[in-house]
């Protein structure tokens, strides 16, 4: 369903991405893994429409995304939950919620989405008339994800959503990750717990320096050496 072909991104001299090129599958959930630095998020950035690669292509489905303004892939079908939250913090919960149910495609579905996000994040049911700032950091995950989920996404796209979290709250997460994913959004999923994520993906790919290194199915990548030492600690 994403396709990302060949792709090469700039910081004005300093050039980030070196010809990267992966593919998500409908209904997968994708690792997307490497160290601080490598290109993670430039990648992300790029398939939403935040950045504009120098050479590459991206398709959703069949159609090229690339090029497009990032609220036209958003009505796609793109939700992407950028690393750090960013979250509206003088706004309830719920008016943060709202806000993610703009795009054309989810209006008409808001009640319905509502509901959904309620269902797997109890606790913002309970705080919807709180203010974002007052929450938990790991509410306020939740509510980052919540809002993204509103816009009735085809696939979600979750950069380093742990960081900052207690453990206990990080395998909340993942299991949080799976049902969405069950519910039926395809993922992909930057973060640094690859162990985690080995458990709830389907394929990952490794990213350094701006390349991608390897890419296979969880046991296959942790059968490898350069894996084992450098993300397993093993
Ligand atoms: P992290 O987990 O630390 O965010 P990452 O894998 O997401 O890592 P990127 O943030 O994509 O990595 O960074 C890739 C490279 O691009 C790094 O060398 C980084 O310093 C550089 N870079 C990222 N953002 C900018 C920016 N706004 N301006 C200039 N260089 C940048």
């Amino acid at each position: 369903m994403l396709k990302v072909k060949n792709l090469h991104v700039s910081y004005g001299d300093l050039k980030a991405l070196w010809g990267v090129s992966f593919e998500v599958n409908k209904g997968e959930i994708v690792g997307y893994l490497g160290p601080n630095g490598a290109g993670k998020s430039t990648t992300f950035k790029t398939i939403v429409g935040l950045l504009k690669p120098d050479e590459g292509e991206i398709y959703l489905g069949n159609e090229r995304i690339d090029g497009k303004p990032a609220y036209e892939i958003v009505n796609m079908g793109v939700a992407y939950v950028p690393e750090g939250r960013r979250l509206f913090p003088y706004m309830t919960v719920m008016e943060n919620l709202i806000m993610g149910s703009y795009p054309k495609r989810a209006r008409e579905k808001k009640d319905e989405m509502l509901e959904w996000v309620f269902q797997l994040f109890p606790r913002l049911k309970e705080r919807k008339n709180q203010m974002a700032r007052t929450l938990s950091g790991g509410e306020q995950q939740m509510l980052a994800i919540g809002r993204a989920l509103m816009s009735n996404p085809s696939i979600l796209i979750l950069d380093e959503p742990s960081l900052g979290l207690a453990p206990k709250l990080v395998e909340d997460l993942f299991e949080i990750v799976k049902k969405i994913n069950e519910d039926g959004v395809t993922v992909l999923i930057s973060e640094q717990h690859v162990h985690m994520v080995f458990e709830i993906m389907d394929r990952g790919y490794i990213i350094e320096e701006g390349r991608i290194v390897l890419e296979g199915e969880p046991e296959e990548l942790a059968g490898n050496e350069h894996v084992k030492k450098a993300y397993l600690g093993i």
